[in-house]
Parts: structure tokens; sequence; C-alpha cells
């Protein structure tokens, strides 16, 4: 027999790009008992997390409800179920996650058109304007905040950009929401997908949704109930069958709406857990939550600079909650991460593609945008950093940035 030890993960302090630690409450929210799916108590639940999703989106859709599964599911399931093989997908790449949705919408069979832009700047309205012309995509799919290069698109004109030309507009905002601004409505977003464990403060392993009514009216037409669970009153939409079983939106809808159809069992813990999350954003207010964040990565930031590192990206449009800083010269960027994690418990990020071994990537996120935690992370990384020799400014950081919170 192999029972290995009672579960005791150490204690780290998560300063990467995500997951971050969870905010007491949110592990508190997980630890209740679970109830069945059709207990009144957990159908108002459900309810109750599609009102706080509303508010914290900013959004008066109906369709506001969670995917089970990490953010990714949120972006697969918007992607499944709104694009048929053939149709036209236009996606300005700014780093990584531009790249996941062109493959997710590839393995839709859609036909995808790129913005390339490079790593650390953001794309130009304008320009999407002119390739939503020329191209005339369905769907404008596009990533807010892509933490692979720490740079926030701005969205607040696109959507208008969209519908004038009648396209629909998607956008991945998990790295972003509740650290930087997001107006599902204001902005005219047909669909948004986001994650928990970012500045949110949850665990991965649920995704918010948002769907505009025009967005659910296309996806209805793909609609298709389950035999086992078909009654007579139900019709099949006339467009073709959507690919996935599980990320079928229709589907979902009827689970979450008055119907309640039977689809996959919702994650009832991680509902628990989603629902405390948006219940601590609201609380503490929208505006105090971006500011918190605002202000821990300028502080992170200011620290970095105070020790004589390169910040990277055009910082004009930096995420509010991320940092990317060059590695110095004559260091070894995954050592440096190792000792911080074994000597200090803090974790820093990593990096993808063009950039890897070249910048790591801090954050402030949710729970860990606070003072004590950046000021322990300029600490320890210069103590590591000084210790391996690093042609670092030492003594400056710490104080720049409790200056910077003064
Ligand atoms: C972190 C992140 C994700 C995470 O996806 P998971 O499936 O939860 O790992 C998705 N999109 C963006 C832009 C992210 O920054």
């Amino acid at each position: 027999m192999e029972l290995f030890e009672v579960l005791n993960p150490p204690q780290r302090l998560l300063m990467g790009p995500g997951p971050i630690n969870a905010y007491p409450r949110v592990l508190q929210a997980i630890s209740n008992q679970l109830i069945g799916q059709y207990d009144p108590v957990m159908t108002g639940y459900m309810k109750q997390t599609q009102r706080l999703y509303q508010q914290v989106f900013e959004t008066n859709n109906e369709a506001t409800l969670l995917i089970d599964g990490t953010a990714r599911a949120g972006i697969e399931a918007v992607l499944v179920s709104i694009i048929k093989p053939g149709d036209k997908v236009l996606v300005p790449v700014m780093g990584r996650f531009g790249h996941l949705l062109c493959e997710i919408a590839h393995r839709t069979g859609a036909e995808i058109y790129t913005i390339d832009v490079e790593w650390g700047e953001v794309c130009d309205p304008a320009l999407i304007e002119q390739e939503i012309k020329r191209i005339q995509p369905k769907l404008l799919a596009t990533v807010q905040g892509d933490t692979s290069t720490t740079m926030n698109q701005p969205l607040a004109e696109i959507g208008e950009i969209c519908k004038r030309h009648g396209v629909l507009f998607y956008c991945d905002a998990t790295a972003s929401v509740a650290g930087n601004e997001l107006k599902i409505d204001e902005w005219q977003l047909d669909a948004v997908s986001v994650g928990l464990q970012k500045c949110l403060g949850g665990p991965s392993g649920s995704a918010p949704i948002s769907l505009s009514d025009e967005f659910v009216k296309q996806i209805n037409k793909r609609k298709h109930v389950e035999k086992g669970i078909r009654a007579d009153h139900h019709e099949d939409g006339v467009e073709p069958m959507i690919q996935s079983n599980y990320f079928d939106l229709p589907m979902i809808l009827d689970y979450w709406g008055e119907e309640r159809l039977n689809h996959h069992t919702e994650a009832t813990s991680m509902l628990y857990a989603a629902r405390e999350c948006a219940r601590l954003y609201l609380e503490e207010g929208a505006v105090n939550v971006i500011a918190r964040h605002k202000q821990a990565g300028d502080a992170l930031a200011t620290g970095l600079k105070a020790m004589g590192l390169q910040l990277f990206g055009n910082q004009a449009y930096k995420m509010n909650n991320v940092v990317g800083v060059y590695i110095p010269d004559n260091v070894d960027g995954e050592e440096i991460r190792r000792e911080l994690l074994l000597r200090f418990g803090i974790e820093i990020g990593t990096s993808f593609g063009p950039l890897q071994g070249k910048i790591w990537r801090i954050g402030t996120m949710g729970y860990n945008a606070r003072q004590e935690a950046v000021l322990h992370t300029l600490a320890a990384l210069e103590a590591v950093l000084l210790r391996h020799k690093a042609a670092i400014q030492p003594g400056q950081a710490v104080i720049a940035a409790m200056e910077y919170y003064s």
C-alpha cells in the first residue's frame, strides 16, 4: 500500500503571472459541504453567481455563467460554439495567448487571419478596422491582458468598429479582469471569458463567461438537445451541430436557464469559489481593487528600476498586475528563480517563446496585490541577485517601493 503523507503543501508567496495565493475567504468558501445539483439552494447559488458576474463584468447579459474548467475551457466553449468550419476569424497576435486563440480556432475548422504585433506592443484599432474591412471575418478574437508580454490591449474603441462591420467581438480577459478596467456593455463586447487564478484571487478551475444576446442568437442556430433528455418541444437549430458536447454553450445555457436541462454536474466547490471571488471584488469596489493592483504593480516596477533592472515592453500599455523585467547579464534566470522559491518560498514567472530566458514576469494579483508581498519579493530578489554577483544597485529597491507607498 502506498499512502504517501497527509497533504501539507509548503507556504509559498506566488508572485508569478498566475496562479496566485487565493484570498482566505475563497479557501473557506471551497471547504463548505457539497449539496445536490438541483437542490433549490444550489440553483439559488447558481443564480446568485450569475448576478454577481454580471456586476463584475459590468453587463446586463443574461447569458453570464461559469464554464467548468480552467480559463482555457471558457475560451474553447466560446470558440467551438460560434465557429463553424470555414468561418473567417481575425486574431491580433501580440503574445502567447493570441497564438492560443488561433490554435483553438484552427481546431474548430476556422479560416484564421492574424495581425502580428511585435511582442511588447499592442494592436492599433485602426489596423484592426483595416483588416476587418479587407477580410470581413465573422469573429474578431482578442486577448486583453496577454500575460506572456504583460501588455494590455485597449478595447474601448474596437467594439464600435466590430458593430459597424457586423463582426462578433470576443475577448479572453483572464489575466486582466479585476486588475484592469473591463466594461462589457460599454465596450460592446459579444463574448468574454476569464478565469479565477489571476486578479480575482481564486484557484484555477472555473471560467466565468458572458455572452451578448446577439452571440446567443447566433449559437442557438446550432442548438441540439441530447437524445436522453429531449422532450417534444425541443427543436434543433438549422445550422450544423457544435463539435463538442462538453463545451456546447446552447446546452450549457439550458442547464443554467429556467429549464435546468441536465448537462454536466456543476462543479459545486468551484462555484463556491467563483461566487466568493466576485463577492470580494464587488465588496471592495471595482475602482478600489483596480487602484490597488495599479499601486502594487507600480511599486514593484519602481523597486525593480531602483535596483537598476530594465523593464520589458511598452510601459504605456503595461497591465497593472504583472511586470516583465529583463534578466540581468551573466546570471542564470532559472537558477535565480529556483533560489527564490527554495530559500524564500517566493515564486516568480519565467517566460515563453521569443522571451524565454530573457525576461522574468512578476505578478501582483488579487490577494498578493499588497505592500508586504511587493516588499518581500524585492528584498528577496535583491539578495539572491547579489549572491549571484549580478551588477545591480544594492540597497535601493525596497526603500524606493516603500517611498512609493508612503
Ligand atoms: C493565465 C491565462 C490563461 C490561463 O488559462 P488556464 O486554462 O486557466 O491555464 C488564459 N488566458 C490568458 C490571457 C492568461 O493570461
